[in-house]
C-alpha cells in the first residue's frame, strides 16, 4: 500500500505517525512546502519573542526518513482525487491520499507590506524587522493576535492593538469575561475599530494610526486544491480513499454546526485518525468541542463549548479563589454555561489551573451532565491543594438557584 500525505503540520505529521503505527509495511510518502519537518505552529509567539527557532522543530525531516517515512520538501500544485495522483515536481500516483495542507491568513481589507503569521518563517521575518521597529499595531485581538502582542511588549515594543469587535478574544470569551482580563492585561487595545487600509506601519481604521510596521492576525481561510474546506466525516473521510485533516478541513461539532478546524488541539488527532484509517485502520474522532487555552503576561485563560452569546440558556459567573487565602490562594474567574433545563454546554475560566478547569468541564459537556449533578460531585480536598467547594461547583449551584 502507498500513502501519500500533502502537508506536515500538526495534521499532516501526525497521519504519518499513525500510518507507520498502523501499518509497517505501506509505503508513506509526507510532502511538505516549508522543509522543516513537523513544528509547533502554536510556539511561532516564542520564536518573535527570541526562542531559538531550533527547539520548536518536534519532529525533524531525518526523524521521519529514520521511522521508514519519505519526507520530501516539496511544493504540491495539482492533485486528481479520483485516481490518487498528486502532482508536484512529477506526478506520483497513491492508493490513499491525506490531505492536510493546513491554512493561510485571511485579511478582510487592503494591506501592504504588513506582516502576517502562519509559519516559522513568517515568525522569523516578524522577528527581523521588529529588530529595528519601535512601535508596533497589530490588528486583530483573538488568540494570534494577543500573543503575539505579549512577545513583542516583552522585548520592548510599544504595541497597540485594534480590534473589530467590541472585546477581545471574540471567538473565545464572552464580553463580561474579556472584559475582566483586559482590565488585568493592562494593554493599549481598540475596540470597534474597523481597518480599513493597511500599508507598512499605516493603519487607516476608526483613525490613522502610525507605527513602524504593522501585523495582521484576522483570521484564517483552508488552503485546498479546490479553493473551499474539505468536508470530512467523523473518520475524516472525504471521498474513497481520500482524507483530509487540520485546518484545510469542515467537520461537525458536538453542537451539530459545520465548523472550519482551526485549533491544533483538533488537527492532531484528526492527523492520527486519518493516518490510522488509511493504512487500514479503524477510528474516529469525537466530534469537537472547542476546548481553548492560552497564557497571557502569566494569566492561564482557557474556554469549551459554547459562549453565552452562542445560545438562549443560563449562565452563572464565580469570583473566588483557587485556595483558601492562608495557602496563597490566588483570584479565579469561572462562568458556566447550561441550556435552558440545565445541561452544561460551556465553561470559560481565567486564573491558575483554568486549562484544568476546562478540561474537567469537557468531561461534563461530552456526558450531557446537568449543573444539578456537577454542584453535587464529590472533589478531592485539602488546604494545600484544593478548595472544599470549588468555583465550578459553585458555579453550577448558582445556576440550579436561577432554573428553580
Ligand atoms: C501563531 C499561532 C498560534 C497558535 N496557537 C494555538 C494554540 O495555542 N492551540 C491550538 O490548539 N492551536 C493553535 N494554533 C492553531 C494551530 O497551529 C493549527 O490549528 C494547526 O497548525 C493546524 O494544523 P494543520 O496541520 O492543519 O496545518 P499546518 O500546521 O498549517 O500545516 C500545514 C502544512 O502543509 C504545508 N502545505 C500547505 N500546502 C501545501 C502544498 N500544496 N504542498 C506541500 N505542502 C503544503 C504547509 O507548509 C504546512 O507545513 C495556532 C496557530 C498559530 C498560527
Amino acid at each position: 500500500m502507498k500513502i501519500g500525505i500533502i502537508g506536515c503540520g500538526a495534521a499532516g505529521g501526525t497521519a504519518a505517525q499513525f500510518a507507520r503505527k498502523t501499518n509497517r509495511n505501506a509505503e508513506i510518502v509526507v510532502y511538505d512546502k516549508e522543509g522543516y519537518g513537523q513544528y509547533s505552529k502554536c510556539a511561532l509567539p516564542f520564536v518573535i519573542g527570541g526562542m531559538d527557532w531550533q527547539r520548536i522543530i518536534e519532529f525533524p525531516p531525518e526523524w521521519f526518513r529514520k521511522n521508514g517515512i519519505e519526507y520530501r520538501n516539496e511544493e504540491i500544485y495539482r492533485v486528481d482525487l479520483e485516481n490518487g495522483i498528486v502532482e508536484g515536481e512529477k506526478e506520483e500516483e497513491f492508493d490513499k491520499l491525506i490531505i492536510a495542507t493546513g491554512a493561510s491568513p485571511a485579511c478582510p481589507f487592503e494591506a501592504n507590506n504588513a506582516y502576517f503569521l502562519r509559519t516559522l518563517d513568517d515568525a522569523l521575518a516578524i522577528r527581523k524587522r521588529a529588530e529595528e521597529a519601535k512601535k508596533v499595531i497589530i490588528v486583530g485581538a483573538g488568540l494570534i493576535g494577543m500573543e503575539v502582542a505579549e512577545a513583542l511588549i516583552k522585548a520592548g515594543k510599544d504595541v497597540k492593538i485594534l480590534e473589530y469587535m467590541p472585546q477581545i478574544l471574540p471567538g473565545m470569551l464572552d464580553k463580561d469575561i474579556a472584559d475582566y482580563v483586559m482590565k488585568k492585561l493592562n494593554i493599549d487595545v481598540i475596540l470597534n475599530c474597523k481597518v480599513k487600509r493597511v500599508d507598512g506601519g499605516t493603519v487607516e481604521g476608526n483613525d490613522c494610526y502610525e507605527a513602524d510596521m504593522s501585523i495582521i492576525a484576522t483570521g484564517n481561510k483552508p488552503n485546498t486544491f479546490s479553493g473551499k474546506a474539505i468536508e470530512v466525516n467523523e473518520r475524516c473521510e472525504a471521498r474513497e480513499g481520500v482524507y483530509a485533516a487540520g485546518d484545510c478541513t469542515i467537520i461537525k461539532d458536538f453542537f451539530g454546526r459545520s465548523i472550519v478546524v482551526g485549533l491544533g488541539s483538533i488537527a492532531a488527532r484528526q492527523g492520527k485518525v486519518a493516518g490510522s484509517n488509511a493504512a487500514g485502520g479503524d477510528d474516529a474522532i469525537l466530534p469537537p468541542i472547542l476546548a481553548k487555552t492560552t497564557k497571557l503576561f502569566g494569566i492561564e485563560i482557557a474556554s469549551v463549548g459554547l459562549l453565552s452569546k452562542e445560545i438562549d440558556g443560563i449562565a452563572a459567573r464565580y469570583l473566588g479563589r483557587d485556595l483558601p487565602h492562608y495557602m496563597g490562594g490566588e483570584e479565579i474567574l469561572v462562568k458556566v454555561v447550561a441550556d435552558k433545563d440545565g445541561v452544561i454546554v460551556g465553561c470559560q475560566a481565567v486564573g491558575r489551573g483554568a486549562a484544568k478547569i476546562i478540561d474537567r468541564l469537557a468531561i461534563a459537556i461530552y456526558n450531557k451532565m446537568n449543573v444539578k449533578d456537577m454542584a453535587r460531585i464529590e472533589n478531592a480536598y485539602a488546604p494545600s491543594v484544593a478548595p472544599t467547594f470549588d468555583a465550578i461547583e459553585i458555579a453550577c449551584s448558582m445556576i440550579e438557584r436561577k432554573l428553580k
